[in-house]
């Protein structure tokens, strides 16, 4: 059984010293329990958050030397639980290891799916994510012009796609020409910009000549700077990340831009809004499922998993999703089944 533990606590960018691969033996289950075999490991960005010591309020730190978490897809090897049986395929939150024991109350059946990762991506928590964030709080209507940065990955790739389904313009933003082209030939989007060209600032303004109504936060950082003057009166700010800020260690020096940001809020009656998906399963995420099932078998929405093979590539495959990357959805596959 091998796992990868937090080894130390990252200085900036987390480099490959700061986990350690682990042999340990197989747990056997006692009674209520399932022994789980990891199929799918998904690599989320908050991850790097919870190897700071202080971890944001809705999570906990990793403790040094404890597996690093993570959802999971996995097949149940064995059972002593009366509602699961061998074989059976559940998502899970057993981290970055092999095998993992669970009383079963933090699984969720999944039944036979045809790529079962994808309970980790599109029909998964970075979906649920893009589906409450955008219409919840964005609430895009037909003629809007909404932006969202990583464009491509979990969750901008799905906010953008929504964002059409409901008639608004979306305008992405992300890293490279390569994502740009493949967000406007096959997201359907009506533009997007590299946040790394020159001129950033000026084009997006130019890709947006009515301003922006929607904004969905993904990133923060210098596209937000570049985003907030072009917020149009009444506009609509659903802050969902700033993975720009993960791996900084403190406030960035520089001109104090609050004054700035709270003029905006208040001259163009913006609402901007935080929310953590984890607030959302009860009520949602059935409903979630069965619409994004369909747009997905439909042909409405396109979904992209950036697959890495092997448990012990995940720290490096972490430290690439904050380095931008990946491309779409990082799933670690980690045993056939
Ligand atoms: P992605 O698949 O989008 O991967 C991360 C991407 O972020 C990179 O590919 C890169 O895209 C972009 N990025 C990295 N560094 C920077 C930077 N300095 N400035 C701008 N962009 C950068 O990740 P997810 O879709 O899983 O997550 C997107 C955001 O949503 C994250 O901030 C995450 O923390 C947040 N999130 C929040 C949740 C909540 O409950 N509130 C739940 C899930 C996710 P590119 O190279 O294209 O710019």
């Amino acid at each position: 059984n091998r796992r990868i533990v937090l080894a130390a606590r990252p200085r900036g960018l987390p480099t490959p010293g700061d986990f350690r691969l682990e042999e340990t033996a197989v747990p056997t289950p006692g009674e209520g329990q399932v022994l789980l075999r990891t199929l799918h490991l998904s690599l989320d960005p908050y991850m790097r958050q919870l190897m700071d010591e202080i971890a944001p309020v809705y999570a906990a730190s990793v403790p040094l030397g404890e597996p690093m978490p993570g959802g999971t897809v996995n097949r149940v090897a064995a059972s002593k639980h009366p509602q699961f049986r061998p074989g059976d395929l559940v998502l899970g939150n057993t981290g970055w290891q092999d095998y993992a024991l669970s009383d079963g109350q933090d699984l969720l059946p999944l039944g036979e799916m045809a790529q079962p990762s994808l309970a980790l991506g599109g029909l998964g928590m970075p979906a649920f994510t893009a589906y409450v964030g955008l219409l919840d709080i964005g609430q895009p209507k037909p003629g809007d012009t909404v932006v969202v940065a990583a464009a491509t990955g979990a969750v901008g790739s799905v906010v953008g796609q929504i964002a059409k389904l409901k008639g608004a313009r979306v305008v992405g933003i992300a890293g490279g020409a390569d994502k740009c082209r493949y967000a406007v030939e096959t997201l359907g989007f009506d533009a997007c910009l590299d946040r790394h060209g020159p001129e950033f600032a000026s084009r997006l303004a130019a890709a947006c000549p009515k301003g922006i109504d929607v904004y969905f936060e993904n990133v923060g950082g210098a596209v937000f700077d570049a985003v907030l003057p072009l917020l149009n009166i009444g506009a609509r700010v659903p802050v969902c990340g700033h993975i720009a800020d993960y791996n900084n260690e403190k406030l960035p020096s520089g001109p104090n831009r609050l004054p700035l940001l709270m003029a905006a809020l208040l001259q163009k009656r913006i609402r901007m809004q935080g929310f953590v998906i984890l607030d959302h399963y009860g009520d949602r995420f059935d409903t979630f499922r069965r619409e994004m099932s369909e747009w997905v078998d439909a042909g409405r929405v396109t979904l992209r998993e950036d697959r890495v093979d092997g448990l012990d590539n995940a720290p490096a495959a972490l430290i690439g999703l904050l380095e931008g990357r990946n491309f779409g959805k990082r799933v670690v596959h980690v045993a056939e089944g």
